[in-house]
């Protein structure tokens, strides 16, 4: 962990969420995709929920998006956590995926929901976690 880094947990990889992993650690994001329903699946699954269909395949996607929902802690009340807050605690509907939202962390202030944000990648321990700056090249709508 850099100095000034907040602390996060460390996921742990699995066999199931390996090319996730793989793929955040090149500062890409990569979903199942399930070709026979034509839809994106998050979190992964061993199989498509909409068709049974034995392994979706993995497909890089935007790495952009906007703010579907976001909750934002100000205060500390979380206790050996202050240096998270403001905690921006967001689903992030990423551009060309319909129908998923991830769920991550909004880096900064001011975050609201609309807001236009980009994928920014930090480490907790060996995993690359997705997280999500305020895109500054986005045009105010
Ligand atoms: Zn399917």
């Amino acid at each position: 962990m850099r100095p000034g880094m907040a602390h996060r947990s460390t996921p742990v990889v699995t066999e199931l969420t390996a090319p996730f992993w793989r793929a955040t650690e090149q500062g890409r994001i990569e979903l199942q995709y399930c070709a026979l329903c034509n839809r994106f699946i998050f979190p992964p699954f061993p199989e498509c929920l909409g068709c049974d269909s034995s392994r979706p395949e993995w497909r890089e996607v935007a790495a952009s998006g906007s703010i579907n929902t976001i909750s934002v802690v100000e205060s500390d009340i979380l206790p050996g956590l202050e240096e998270l807050i403001p905690l921006q605690v967001a689903l992030v509907a990423l551009d060309g995926v319909p129908g998923v939202l991830i769920p991550s962390n909004v880096l900064g202030a001011g975050a609201r929901s609309g807001d236009r944000v980009r994928a920014t990648f930090e480490y907790a321990g060996t995993v690359a976690l997705p997280l999500f700056a305020l895109d500054a090249t986005a045009v105010e709508q």
